[in-house]
Formats: C-alpha cells, structure tokens, sequence
C-alpha cells in the first residue's frame, strides 16, 4: 500500500486489514513514498517524520510492515519501478497486489507505464465516498488488472487532519492515538496544509 501517509489515519489502516482479510494475503507492506510525482504542487513533511508515524500506527499489527524502500531512494518515485523491485525482492512466484483508494486508482490511467504495470500486480481498489466508480469501464478494469473493493466508507483524509490540525480543531479519533502525540511532540501541521 503506497501513499504519503502525511499522516497515516485510520482509512489507510481500515483499507489494509479489509484487503489482508478478502484478498487472503500474507502481509501489507505499507510504502510512504519519496517525493511525490502527483503531489509536487505543496510540500511534503519530510519522509522521516511520515516513515516513523507509519511504523508506530502499523507497529501492533502482525501482518502490517513497512518499507523503506521508496523514502531511501533518490528522485522522483515511480509506482512501477517500486513494483519492480518489490518482484526482484520477493521472487518471480510472489503474487504482488498494490492497494489503493478509488480515488488514487483513477489516476493509474496516467501513470507511468501502467500497462507494463498491470502486468507486474493486480490493484486493488478500496471504495472511498465522494468517488464515482461508474467511471471505471469494465475494459479499464479489466486491461488494468483492478479489483474493487467495499470498506467501511471512511471520509478520513489526510488533508482533512492537517487543515484540522491547523486550525486547532480535533483529530482524535481520526488517526491513533501514538501518531496524534507523535504529530503534537514535533509541532508536525501547525501551519495546517
Ligand atoms: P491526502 O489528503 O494528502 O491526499 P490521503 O488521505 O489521500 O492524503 P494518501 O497518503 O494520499 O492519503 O493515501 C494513500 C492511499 O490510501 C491512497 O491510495 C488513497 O486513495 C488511500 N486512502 C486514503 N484515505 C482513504 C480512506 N479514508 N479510505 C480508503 N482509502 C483511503
Ligand atoms: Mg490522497
């Protein structure tokens, strides 16, 4: 599951369990990207910080990790080369799946070497509210290799807590608790987005 996670919340954690459990996966690796190709246009808390409140939100759950393996990296970060290396990583038998929000897979239609991408994982989409899956045609989907996916509809978001926590409204109950205190010991969001 990648994502910038800029914080982690409880959407990202709810989408990880529901597919672990429908999809009969083995573990969740959760991947905070470097920089962002589609979220060049704000600034990104630095990838440490959004690395450590991954590790500490996923931290109880057996079958949650999380990797390093595109905050290490130099430049721009591209889904499919992560892909790539995650096969290399795994063996050519691993079965690798990329879960995102239906929000994130509408735009798999613009990346970079989606084709190529369809080939290397299946997506899985989770539905999210406010996103229109009518969108999709049955040939996107199926050219694409997506599966959808119904999670409780969780209208948490990422910008949603940071323009909360910018303008002191609450957060609890939105993200875990440790992430929240994480978030107030190193003055993360005071400036909101
Ligand atoms: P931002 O508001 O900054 O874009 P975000 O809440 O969308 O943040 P991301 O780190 O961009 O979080 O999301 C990582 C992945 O998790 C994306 O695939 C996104 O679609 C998905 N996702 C985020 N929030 C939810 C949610 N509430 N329910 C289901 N999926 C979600
Ligand atoms: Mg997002």
């Amino acid at each position: 599951m990648g994502g910038t996670f800029d914080p982690i919340h409880y959407g990202h954690l709810v989408t990880a369990e529901e597919a672990l459990v429908q999809f009969n996966l083995d573990k969740v690796i959760f991947m905070p990207t470097g920089v962002p190709v589609r979220k060049t246009h704000r600034t990104v808390t630095p990838a440490e910080h959004r690395y450590l409140m991954t590790v500490i939100a996923t931290a109880s759950n057996p079958d949650f990790e999380v990797s390093r393996l595109e905050i290490d990296r130099a430049g721009l970060t591209y889904t499919v080369d992560t892909m790539l290396a995650l096969r290399d990583l795994n063996g050519p038998q691993t079965e690798l799946y990329f879960i995102t929000g239906a929000d994130a897979v509408w735009d798999i239609l613009t990346w970079k070497d989606s084709g190529r991408l369809a080939d290397v994982c299946t997506f899985i989409a989770a539905t999210r509210p406010g996103y229109d899956l009518e969108r999709f045609s049955q040939e996107d989907a199926q050219r694409l290799s997506i599966e959808f996916m119904e999670v409780p509809a969780l209208a948490i978001s990422s910008t949603d807590i940071r323009l909360r926590l910018g303008e002191r409204r609450p957060v609890r109950y939105l993200l875990p608790e440790s992430v929240g205190a994480y978030v107030a010991k190193n003055n993360l969001y005071a400036g909101g987005l």
